[in-house]
């Protein structure tokens, strides 16, 4: 297989697999995507990921030509295709119920897209054993459906998008189907596919750890609208705003409400907990309501008198495996999480000390956005 496509005739020249140019899309008063642009690299594992609502299956129905756009261009491979029936556009979508023919075998359902296209017989037998032997699903070729589990089923539909060797793989929350254990495993089966196969994808998801542990860059949507692009690292550590915060990790950031206040020349985030932040006085911020932004593992449990620590007092103790989440008070009652090892020895009601790791506050403005400190990473 021929690990990568593209063609450099889009409207940009640039040799993007897919590329998505002014997209909105208005089912009547409905605004389900608001002008939408994304460049996908070929090869990229590509997530789409956000609340329920907020546009990520018209997106991908956009590109496969299922759905059409009401603005906007969309290429694959170079080609504008806008005009192109599902057929032409050299996408397989996959979907989270399977979408397999009941009355077929598992052979001739993987290999039914060959055999509609008139492929030679030889060629559908030898990609069906292609495919089937690396989802590993070969000794199930003569089974139906209903002879499967859900997990061998969700592989039959993927083989069944494999052996059309597509330019690009779309696949709208391809798990959710199954239990939670077999996610884990079908997660990362799919990722060891995605390498092997090395094909572009688009993959849907509103679960923040499938496009956190998949996406070579993740795309936050909300209200028919993108947020944030990028890999999943920088989307976490690095949020747009706070709609990227609270909804990227878990649990979400800490965010907490202040103003910033200019005093003597000085400017200083006046908030529930008492902050100092490096890169504040050259930040481009007026004085206003503004907040603050801190991951659970960036608080951290220390002794009466560390200087620029403050109390708080433990709510909730949660054990999670290796760490305990804890849900603490502050003084004016903010409530903050803290992640710790779950070695730690703390006990609902007691009084802590809390200080926060260097670099860790990230600020947001009175709009939501996060606001770059001068003492950012570049
Ligand atoms: P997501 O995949 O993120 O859950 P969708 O793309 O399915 O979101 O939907 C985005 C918005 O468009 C929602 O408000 C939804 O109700 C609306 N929508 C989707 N499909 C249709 C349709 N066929 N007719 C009317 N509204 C639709």
């Amino acid at each position: 297989m021929t690990t990568t496509a593209s063609t450099t005739d889009s409207a940009t020249g640039t040799q993007y697999a897919i590329e998505i140019l002014g997209v909105t899309k208005r089912y009547g008063k409905i605004t389900a995507l608001g002008g939408v642009d994304l460049d996908i690299e070929p090869g990229e594992f590509v997530v789409l990921l956000g609340p329920s609502g907020c546009g990520k299956s018209t997106l991908l129905k956009i590109i496969a030509g299922l759905e059409d756009l009401t603005e906007g261009e969309v290429y694959i491979g170079g080609k504008l295709a806008n005009y192109l029936k599902p057929s032409a556009r050299d996408v397989a979508m996959v979907f989270q119920n399977y979408a397999l023919y009941p009355h077929m075998t598992v052979r001739a359902n993987i290999g039914f897209p060959l055999k509609m296209a008139g492929r030679p017989k030889g060629e559908i037998e030898q990609q069906v054993a292609f495919a089937s032997g690396l989802l590993q699903i070969g000794s199930e070729l003569d089974k139906y459906p209903d002879e499967l589990s859900g997990g061998q089923r969700q592989r039959v539909a993927l083989g069944r998008a494999i052996v059309r060797q597509p330019l690009a793989f779309l696949m709208d929350e391809p798990l959710s189907n199954l239990d939670a254990l077999l996610r884990v495993q079908m997660r990362s089966e799919l990722l060891r596919l995605h390498k092997r196969v090395g094909r572009t994808t688009v993959y849907v998801t509103h679960d923040q750890i499938e496009a956190m542990t998949m996406a070579d860059r993740v795309v936050v949507m909300r209200n028919g609208l993108i947020q944030q692009i990028g890999p999943p690292d920088e989307v976490y550590r690095r949020p747009a705003n706070r709609f990227v915060a609270s909804f990227v990790g878990s649990p979400p950031m800490n965010i907490l409400d202040g103003r910033i206040e200019t005093a003597d020349g000085r400017r200083r985030f006046a908030g529930p907990i008492p902050v100092e932040i490096p890169g504040l006085a050259g930040a481009t911020l007026d004085d206003g309501p503004a907040a603050i932004g801190i991951r659970s593992e960036e608080l951290v449990l220390t002794g009466v008198g560390t200087a620029g620590s403050f109390p708080a007092v433990i709510e909730l103790v949660e054990p999670v495996g290796a760490d305990i989440f804890l849900t603490a008070t502050v003084e004016g009652g903010a409530i903050i999480t803290i992640r710790v090892d779950a070695e730690t020895n703390v006990a609902e009601g007691e009084n802590v000390q809390v200080s926060i790791a260097p670099g860790a506050i990230r600020v947001f403005d009175g709009a939501g956005d996060r606001v770059r400190l001068t003492s950012d990473a570049a």
